[in-house]
């Protein structure tokens, strides 16, 4: 049994502290075993962080004090530092600037969403995997920002944790009554590649999928790639089944080139093979996301192909249009009626589809427009990472 009172000075730990949003519960029982404590003690830890929503120690009535001083020293309940949140006209965009340990910045966003026929009222909440990101597609403010660095397991859970004392804090009551009190679904759909972030992007999910944790379920979590085939490949083989999007956003290579640079190292024929691989092995619809700039990719005739691409994949894929949010790249969104005829186009070619409803516009809704009028910290030119 190790001797909590007589662990080393504060200063010599200070720069090792564990950040304990980033540990599932057989990972906290371990650290815990680490100092001599009970396996117990990891479920009223992970009570008083998940369910208390407590980011205080000494709050923490049901640990020994010895084990509250312990945690002090050695662990930390490490939240990101708000710089500016807004919030929609409508009141049910609400968004986040947070600022992390390093100063780096990245956005998180929930999103309200009334019952309709197929779901219940909602609270989503969109998360950033990564300060910038890699990619550079060119419709995309992240895209434009170039690579900062990774998140941590921690740093991504924090995200979700904030909404989720926000909820607790304010619930929100939905049109017909019903009162959300909590983050029931997730998207990666924030800054950065969630695959090419993978370990940390999968070491949050189960975190926050935990019935100790926030308990998200699997099924109400959906991760967005810009199409990293071994990401793919490896997601198909988890355990634990979340729903998988993919932004496609052109219906040919030559003409995702012009806007995705990835399309160089994943074509898109490498791209839906791994998705049949996907849909084979787990037996889950793929989502394909495709952002409509008008006169770029939003004629009819590339719906057509569009349809003709993704025949293969009909009975489990569904495509959710996008409307592109306007950054400072010189896109548009097509007219309604432009996106009628597309939809219509692909239903005709069997193709089940529906169009984001556009939120917070009046908020940089899309991703990384925050941070970009906020400035850039740590800009670099947008590489293509070899993973
Ligand atoms: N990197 C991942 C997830 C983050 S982006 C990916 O690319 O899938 C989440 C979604 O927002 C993607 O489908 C992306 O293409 C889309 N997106 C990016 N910029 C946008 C914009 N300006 N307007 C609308 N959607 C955008
Ligand atoms: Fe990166 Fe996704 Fe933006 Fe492309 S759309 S630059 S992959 S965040």
């Amino acid at each position: 049994m190790i001797d909590l009172a007589n662990t080393p000075a504060p200063e010599t730990r200070e720069q090792q502290k564990t950040d304990l949003f980033g540990l599932t519960l057989p990972e906290l029982v371990d650290w815990l075993a680490a100092r001599g404590q009970p396996a117990f003690r990891a479920r009223q830890l992970a009570g008083w962080l998940y369910d208390a929503l407590t980011a205080d120690f000494a709050v923490m009535r049901t640990l020994p004090t010895l084990l509250r001083d312990l945690l002090a020293r050695e662990a930390e309940i490490a939240g990101p530092a708000v710089r500016r949140e807004l919030a929609s006209r409508d009141g049910r965009t609400r968004k986040l600037l947070l600022a992390l340990a390093d100063g780096r910045l990245v956005e998180s966003v929930l999103m309200l969403y009334p019952a309709s026929d197929e779901s219940r009222a909602r609270a989503t909440v969109c998360v950033s995997t990564q300060a910038g990101c890699a990619f550079g597609c060119t419709f995309c403010a992240t895209g434009q920002m170039g690579f900062d660095r990774h998140l941590t397991t921690g740093e991504i859970v924090a995200q979700v944790v904030h909404f989720a004392r926000e909820l607790r804090r304010e619930p929100w009551i939905a049109p017909d009554g019903q009162r959300i009190d909590r983050v029931s679904n997730l998207v990666f759909m924030g800054m950065g590649e969630p695959l090419h972030n993978y370990e940390n992007t999968l070491h949050a999910v189960r975190i926050l999928n935990m019935a100790e944790g926030l308990n998200i379920g699997a099924r109400h979590v959906t991760i967005s790639t810009v199409g990293l085939v071994p990401g793919i490949l490896r997601l198909a083989e988890e355990p634990l089944q979340v729903n998988l999007a993919i932004s496609l956003h052109a219906p040919n290579d030559a003409m995702r080139l012009r806007t995705m640079p990835v399309t160089r190292k994943y074509p898109i024929a490498a791209v839906l093979d791994a998705c049949q691989a996907y849909t084979a092995r787990t037996n889950r619809q793929v989502t394909f996301e495709y952002v409509l700039l008008a006169g770029e990719n939003d004629g009819v005739a590339q719906a057509r192909a569009l349809a003709a691409l993704l025949r293969p994949l009909r009975q489990l894929c569904h495509v959710n249009l996008i409307p592109v949010n306007a950054t400072s790249a010189a896109f548009r969104p097509p007219s309604g009626e432009a996106i009628r005829a597309f939809r219509e186009t692909l239903r005709a070619g069997g193709v089940s589809n529906s169009v984001r409803a556009e939120r917070g516009d009046d908020i940089a809704a899309a991703c990384g427009q925050l941070r970009t009028r906020e400035g850039r910290i740590g800009k670099s030119a947008p590489v293509l990472p070899t993973a």
